[in-house]
């Protein structure tokens, strides 16, 4: 179906994928935050010092378009990772595009949510390398311990944790 939000449900996304998508995401946000503090402080210094407001404008606009194309870079492939369809990806990815930096935000957070209700400990850089265990396909989801072999309901021989269904 075209028009289908989201094909997949939360139990058959690829959560790694999704998960090394997320951090990127993340921090691509933190970091465009961080340059638009730059620019604002920079923009400052050279209104006060009355120097040449040209550059100012040429710079404004680099950074937009960089913001604008990482924005709708990494969008996409963060959608394709939380399960929706090509069409609604490439949509939000144009969406990214007209509104920078706030759909890419949102979109952080909503690939964030998902890890979190999946199981997978959220940090403020998404989820560490050392936490990517946990939210692997049959490993145990508080210690990351492979769970190959064992029983579905069967207790972690690590933490001791009994799987949930949900
Ligand atoms: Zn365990």
């Amino acid at each position: 179906m075209l028009f289908a939000m989201a094909q997949k449900t939360i139990f058959e996304l690829d959560l790694i994928k999704l998960a090394k998508w997320h951090r990127r995401s993340t921090i691509a946000a933190i970091t465009i935050l961080i340059s638009f503090v730059v620019v604002w402080i920079g923009t400052a210094i050279v209104l006060v010092y009355g120097m040449n407001t040209t550059s100012i404008d040429i710079g404004f606009w680099i950074f937009y378009i960089l913001v604008m194309l990482v924005s709708a870079a990494l969008v996409f492939p963060t959608h394709r990772a939380m399960g929706y369809g090509l069409f609604n990806s490439l949509l939000w990815a144009i969406l990214a595009f007209l509104i920078p930096f706030l759909v890419l935000l949102s979109i952080a957070s909503t690939a964030g949510l998902i890890l979190k209700l999946s199981g997978a400990k959220v940090g403020m850089f998404g989820v560490s390398r050392a936490n990517l265990d946990h939210i692997r396909p049959h490993h145990c989801r508080q210690c990351g311990y492979s769970r190959e072999g064992l029983e579905l309901f069967q207790e972690c021989p690590e933490c001791n944790r009994v799987p949930q269904v949900i």
